[in-house]
């Protein structure tokens, strides 16, 4: 029996596996490749070339769609192997988008101890960081009213050391859901992830998997528990062993 589902899937700390663990990305590998049904589509707060660097060194399956800079963008893998913004996506993101937030003075109004993130330029989100000595979520909190005051409509997600400045409603979930309701794509959606930008997906999913070593729990805040399990194998592993339980396929893994 062939599976088919829309499997979409974090990056780092989920899909590429730590160092020495690369047999079990091949063995999930393998199952992608027996279930041509299998839709992959990898989800990351990365922008598109950090993305495809990330994974060139382990990742031998490319996805067919890639949502990057935290569902701010999607590109669908073309024929000719190039990636391909999605328009309509684009449109509606830019459309929630205050560019006046990309402007230069915003280093003179951001709460103490709040930087950009060095070398992030997405043109639809505003990626920060939280320098150590500072407390993310109380930061996050003056930078909500900060923004509140300057009648920005924006949401900001806290994860890890970051913030990330989004537009209303747009996430890693709002652009999966896009994903599954503007192509022809396979259900259940099942996604992946560890962190708190990976909530939003798994909010949209239909069976998610949080990582076996996910500083979160599966009482995390707007974590959906009746639709969520925990891998018990690390990465890619932990990956595989959710879906097989989740399918009757047997592939073998090395
Ligand atoms: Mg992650």
């Amino acid at each position: 029996m062939s599976i088919s589902l829309h499997l979409v899937s974090d990056l780092d700390g989920t899909w590429i596996p730590s160092e020495g663990n690369l047999g079990s990305l091949r063995g999930l590998e393998a199952l992608l490749v027996a279930n041509p049904g299998i839709v992959l589509t990898f989800a990351t707060g990365r922008s598109l070339s950090s993305a495809l660097s990330a994974i060139a060194a382990s990742v031998n399956v490319l996805p067919q769609h890639f949502v990057t800079d935290v569902g701010t963008a999607i590109y669908h893998r073309m024929e000719d192997g190039g990636w391909a913004e999605d328009p309509e996506y684009a449109t509606w993101v830019e459309s929630r988008w205050d560019t006046h937030l990309l402007d230069e003075t915003i280093e003179g109004w951001l709460p103490l101890g709040v930087r950009r993130q060095p070398d992030v330029f997405a043109p639809r989100r505003l990626a920060l960081e939280v320098e150590s000595d500072q407390d993310v979520h109380r930061a996050a909190e003056a930078l909500r009213t900060i923004l509140k005051e300057r009648g920005m409509v924006v949401d900001v997600l806290a994860t890890g050391r970051c913030l990330d400045v989004l537009p209303m409603g747009v996430d890693k979930g709002a652009a999966a859901a896009f994903l599954q309701t503007h192509l022809p794509l396979p259900r259940p959606m099942v996604a992946c992830g560890d962190s708190e930008n990976d909530i939003a997906l798994f909010q949209v999913a239909d069976h998610s998997i949080l990582m076996a070593d996910s500083p979160l729990d599966l009482k995390f805040p707007g974590m959906p528990q009746e639709r969520i399990l925990r891998a018990s194998g690390l990465g890619p592993l932990g990956i595989l062993q959710v879906l097989l339980s989740l399918t009757t396929e047997r592939v073998e893994i090395r």
